[in-house]
């Protein structure tokens, strides 16, 4: 496999280019928001401004993808996100998975193997099902736009029973269609060692997972256990400064480089347009560094006065999303042969 799903189809590992690993463009809640109108939801405004940010990351910034990782759970709504990319001069990666910390909604659990409705049905489990059929023939509404990753969770509950559910089937989603795996994880219970155990246990190969929000901690000897381990790790909340200050990540950033482990990083912000969780004046009044600019306007300058190479920053920003995303070591090798110096 050496192209990725995109927003607008298929495209080859070629044309991936510089990448932000872990993104999002609106997280919502329909069924809320069908009840508590939420006076920041104006959809000309945000579009507007998403429009713009997003057209300014390419065309100042040279970002070329951009992997969006709202999966249900999250109001995941794909022609809501073509409608908003019309002409936006980006790749947009979109994901399948389901996130959630804990549970899954009634509906799994009437439609699950052993459930009410489900025993009745037979054939296999309904999130396994939606997973692949999101990769192999679309997301339903979308005229056949794909899935490019699966996004699973473990947070302070660990790896629960609705959640190993949500595992296997992103397991064999994973086994069948070849997409990457990338994981939300709370530093504080360094969920990471508990996904990579169960990964391991289950035949998911580690090469092809991302452990997300590992850039939340300083402990190296965890984040390059993650690595040793086979996992890329996502530096990937750049501007979150409510969990952890920049100045720290960058700090932690820069010394796994001078250990040598950029080739198991990628890097993004995991910032928003829109979240009815954090809404926008939230986020401006208390987190006004939180945005999808802040690696290229801060990290990098940051980076590079701490020795950083350009090469350490091609190959975590170009390469490894290549390595992640198609899971293709030759097409990974072409590309770095490219763009890397001598
Ligand atoms: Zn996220």
């Amino acid at each position: 496999m050496s192209t990725v799903n995109t927003l607008r189809g298929p495209i080859d590992s070629t044309q991936i280019g510089t990448t932000l690993m872990h993104e999002h463009i609106m997280a919502r809640n329909p069924e809320l928001e069908q009840n508590i109108v939420h006076p920041e939801y104006d959809e000309a405004a945000i579009f507007a401004r998403a429009r713009k940010s997003l057209t300014s990351l390419h065309e100042d910034k040279g970002i070329d993808t951009f992997v969006d990782l709202t999966v249900l759970g999250l109001g995941r709504d794909i022609p809501t996100v073509q409608r908003l990319a019309e002409g936006v001069p980006l790749n947009i990666v979109v994901a399948t998975g389901y996130y959630t910390a804990k549970d899954l909604p009634t509906y799994f659990h009437t439609h699950g193997p052993d459930g009410l409705v489900g025993k009745t049905l037979g054939g296999p489990d309904v999130l396994e099902m939606m997973f692949v059929e999101d990769i192999t023939k679309g997301i339903p509404r979308t005229d056949g736009v794909k899935a490019g990753i699966i996004k699973i969770v473990t947070d302070e509950h660990g790896i629960t029973p609705d959640l190993d559910r949500v595992y296997r089937a992103a397991a064999r989603a994973q086994a069948e269609t070849g997409v990457p795996i990338s994981t939300h994880t709370n530093v504080h219970f360094a969920n990471g060692r508990d996904q990579q155990k169960w990964f391991k246990a289950n035949g998911v190969d580690l090469e092809r997972t991302v452990i997300g929000h590992s850039g939340d901690s300083t402990d190296l000897d965890y984040l390059k256990e993650l690595m040793d381990n086979g996992s890329f790790i996502g530096m990937d909340r750049f501007g979150m400064e409510f969990v952890l200050d920049d100045e720290s990540r960058v700090d932690t950033l820069a010394k796994l480089l001078e250990q040598g482990y950029a080739e198991k990083i990628t890097i993004s912000h995991d910032a928003g347009f829109f979240s009815i969780n954090t809404p926008p004046s939230w986020r401006a009044k208390y987190t006004p560094n939180w945005h999808h600019h802040r690696i290229s306007d801060y990290v990098l300058p940051e980076l590079r006065k701490r020795g950083v190479t350009e090469d350490q920053i091609t190959q975590m920003m170009v390469v490894n999303p290549v390595q992640v995303l198609t899971g293709d070591a030759e097409a990974t090798k072409a590309v770095a042969a490219k763009v890397l110096g001598p």
